[in-house]
């Protein structure tokens, strides 16, 4: 293992390097998610009936209690672990769902989205993964879109050329900082010193709808409470891009058929 120390504007990070330990499954190809249950027998639940992602639509109205978050700043490391870009947290962060505390595990990306909201696929969702004391999972997922034109675009009129030249959509801050320090290769790490709040990557609104679901990697385990934020948070293209160029390929795995499961709102 190499180690090193990089100052990079906000953060001073340890560097890693670790050999890849995901490289058995992907998104594409032979170990491409249409065979994810039969490359392993512990991938069993893959061609469940529960599955995510799905396609949220058809709600059905229900007194959903409001989420209660509770994160304090920080997180502990960064790792591109070859399938997406997650940032692993200690104990200490939390929300409360069913009278229950989850403890925030890991915060982890998706390009393009892995669920759709009645139809619509976004550019970029985040998957904030929580478990309870007895190891159930509660994964809280933010979808983000890309600034709208004209809405935070600077235009400019160049004289010469008669060209109008647009600046990017405002970028959120928060992203920008995670980005900074992103792994570029599959299997590096970085131990993180600086704060990073979280709840800046998060909607305003926290109204959200609920599904049963699962992990959307292999083993696809079940049994997993599904919490889809409406309100989609804005970014900016060139932030948007910035994930896609450092994972190189698509990491969403396609939507699961719904079966008998209902989406509440
Ligand atoms: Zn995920």
């Amino acid at each position: 293992m190499k180690k090193a120390i990089l100052f990079s504007g906000l953060l001073t990070v340890t560097i890693s390097v670790y050999a890849d330990v995901g490289s058995h499954w992907g998104y594409s190809g032979d170990v491409g998610p249409k065979n994810w249950a039969a490359l392993s027998a512990d991938n069993f639940a893959c061609s469940g009936k529960n599955q995510s992602p799905i396609n949220l639509t058809g709600f059905i109205e229900a007194d959903l209690e409001p989420i209660k978050f509770d994160y304090l700043q920080g997180a502990n490391e960064i790792i591109n672990n070859g399938h997406t870009i997650q940032l692993n947290y200690t104990k200490g962060s939390s929300i409360e769902v069913d009278k229950q505390i989850f403890n925030l595990l890991q915060v982890h990306f998706h390009a393009p989205s892995e669920n759709h909201i009645n139809g619509q696929s976004y550019p970029l969702e985040a998957h904030f993964v929580h478990a309870n004391e007895g190891g159930d999972l509660a994964v809280v997922a933010v979808m983000y879109q890309k600034g709208i034109p004209n809405q935070g675009l600077k235009v400019e009129l160049d004289k010469t050329h008669r060209k109008t030249i647009r600046s990017d959509a405002s970028p959120n801050k928060t992203l920008k900082q995670i980005w900074s320090v992103m792994p570029t290769k599959s299997g590096e790490k970085y131990e993180l010193t600086e704060m990073i709040n979280l709840k800046a990557i998060l909607p305003k609104n926290t109204d959200h709808y609920r599904f049963n679901g699962s992990l959307t990697t292999p083993p696809c385990s079940e049994g997993v409470r599904w919490l889809v934020m409406k309100d989609a948070v804005t970014v900016s293209t060139k932030q948007i891009d910035g994930f896609s160029n450092v994972l190189h390929e698509s990491n969403n795995r396609p939507l699961q058929a719904i079966n008998s499961r209902f989406v509440l709102e």
